[in-house]
């Protein structure tokens, strides 16, 4: 799996709806890269926390705004590991 897949499935993978195929996917490429278990974090720390306010999923536009960052930010990353593989 590559990150924007793990990026793609990570609300599916955070609310537990993904087939066993795919989360065994997911739970490989995460224990593997470090972007994405950052991702991972962040994601589940922003799900619970609009959770906490008792909505019961973050709103569409901020959700897509979120992914949105986050796929710039796992791009950056990737530029910045070719530039230099020590970070
Ligand atoms: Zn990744």
């Amino acid at each position: 799996m590559k990150c924007e897949e793990l990026v793609r499935y990570l609300s599916d993978y955070i609310d537990n709806n993904l087939n066993e195929e795919l989360r065994a996917d997911a739970q490989e490429h995460l224990a593997t890269c470090r972007n994405c278990h950052v991702l991972l974090d962040t994601t589940r720390l922003t799900t619970a926390l609009y959770r906490s306010r008792g909505d019961q999923v973050l709103p569409p536009t901020r959700r897509s705004d979120l992914y949105e960052k986050i796929k710039r930010a796992v791009a950056r990353q990737d530029a910045a590991g070719l530039e230099d593989p020590e970070v």
